[in-house]
């Protein structure tokens, strides 16, 4: 049988993309399905960490807003301090621009989009995939689910298991052009004023991204939290172009990413940092990830994509597993933690260098030594103690 393209990629976000990019320079033919017309909208900070730049294989510096050196914290709108790095920690991008160039960069490799085409359901058969869309079906000899955080492809693959709602707030905001222009380099993160969650200044060039996100089941405490924000920060002549929510799926478990020919990659397989909400470097790396793996299992080099379910665990899981023991720390001793931010160098230093991509969240655990055991005993009370503070937050919000 003829099949439309070796690939089938739903979703041209970050994920998509990269996932298009990567095999098409490979020579497999891609077919791109995505439901939006580009250049769209998406709810998202658009904060690129370093390591993100590292990852991506082509120059997107002409697409970076602004370059952070320093971040304001606050714990709960109090206790307030900056704490700055001469090497940049973070960049601001904005997404319509963004995404667009990646999908650009995959189209120019050689795959091909079709948009508008909202996938609906995928079938499995012996050699092929099925792809139903609003206006007809596609095969392929394999699917890569890259559809964010509803993914209709890791549903009817059954690959939604072991994933927590998460949920964020999020506005452009115009504000008085002289504040926009003191901060240009400075990202402002309250934390600790609940548990599991946080809310962020990004500035983005000539304004700012502002937002809140945390555990889905703080849902309702969400808005008064924004609102205390917007009126902590006293932005003057503010003007906001648009206020939405999205969901932000996060990974608990270690799991299958695959399922026979369809594999899941970025939002799509929940792969979010439950600390920071970052999803665009987990993306990114997944859908290089998974295009290695159809491309391995295309040229007879694997059996089967079980490979891209190994690596997904081994790389990315095993990070978010650890972001998620360090979120339940957080939320036990949030003010201790933002302290230790603030008093001692290393743990700075250590924060900026995980922000650059130099170190990772596993080197936290491996950094106690001869006391890990105290980590893993620390990990275990902790976790215990976030979740009750959880529970009582969701019920009590704001005292
Ligand atoms: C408020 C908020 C702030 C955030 N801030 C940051 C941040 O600062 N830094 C960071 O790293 N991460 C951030 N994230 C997370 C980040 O936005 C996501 O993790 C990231 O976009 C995931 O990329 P993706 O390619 O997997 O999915 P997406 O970027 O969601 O792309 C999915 C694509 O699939 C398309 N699609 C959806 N359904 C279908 C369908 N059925 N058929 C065809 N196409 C479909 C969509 O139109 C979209 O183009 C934030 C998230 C939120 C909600």
């Amino acid at each position: 049988m003829t099949t439309d393209a070796d690939v089938i990629i739903a979703g041209a976000g970050p994920a998509g993309s990269l996932a298009g990019y990567e095999l098409a320079t490979r020579g497999v033919s891609v077919l791109i399905l995505e439901k939006s017309s580009f250049p769209r909208y998406k709810v998202c900070g658009a904060g690129l960490t370093y390591k993100i730049l590292r990852e991506i294989p082509f120059d997107v510096s002409s697409l970076l807003e602004t370059k952070i050196h320093s971040i304001v914290f606050s714990s709960g709108f109090r206790d307030c301090f900056t704490r700055s790095s001469p090497e940049p920690m973070l960049f601001c991008a904005n997404r319509d621009k963004f995404d667009d160039f990646l999908l650009h960069k995959a189209l120019e490799a050689g795959a091909r989009v079709i948009h508008g085409a909202k996938v609906m359901d995928v079938k499995q058969d012996k050699d092929f995939v099925t792809v139903a869309t609003r206006d007809g079906s596609f095969t392929s000899k394999l699917v890569i689910g890259a559809d964010g955080a509803s993914s209709a492809v890791a549903r009817s693959a059954g690959l939604r298991d072991n994933i927590l709602p998460g949920l964020a707030w999020e506005a452009e905001i115009m504000a008085d052009p002289a504040i926009v222009r003191a901060f240009s380099q400075t990202v402002f993160l309250d934390w600790g004023s609940f548990p599991g969650g946080y809310g962020w200044v990004f500035p983005k060039g000539d304004h700012f991204s502002i937002g809140v996100g945390g555990p889905a089941s703080l849902s309702k405490w969400m808005m008064p939290y924004y609102q205390k924000l917007l009126e902590y920060l006293e932005l003057g002549a503010i003007e906001t172009i648009s206020l939405k929510s999205w969901p932000i799926p996060v990974r608990i478990k270690k799991s299958p990413f695959h399922n026979g020919r369809v594999l899941v990659a970025g939002d799509a397989a929940g792969l979010t940092d439950p600390l920071t909400g970052e999803g665009i470097y987990y993306a990114v790396r997944s859908g290089i990830l998974a295009a290695k793996s159809c491309h391995a299992y295309l040229c007879a080099e694997t059996p089967s994509l079980e490979s891209y379910t190994t690596s997904v665990n081994e790389e990315l899981m095993q990070e978010l597993l650890d972001a998620n023991r360090i979120k339940h720390l957080f939320n036990t001793v949030p003010l201790k933690i933002h302290h230790f931010v603030r008093d001692n160098d290393r743990a700075w230093k250590a924060f900026v260098r995980i922000l650059r991509g130099e170190r990772w969240y596993a080197d936290v655990p491996a950094g106690f030594g001869k006391w890990k055991v105290l980590w893993g005993l620390a990990c275990l009370f902790s976790k215990v103690v976030s979740d009750y503070k959880e529970r009582r937050f969701s019920k009590q919000g704001f005292k």
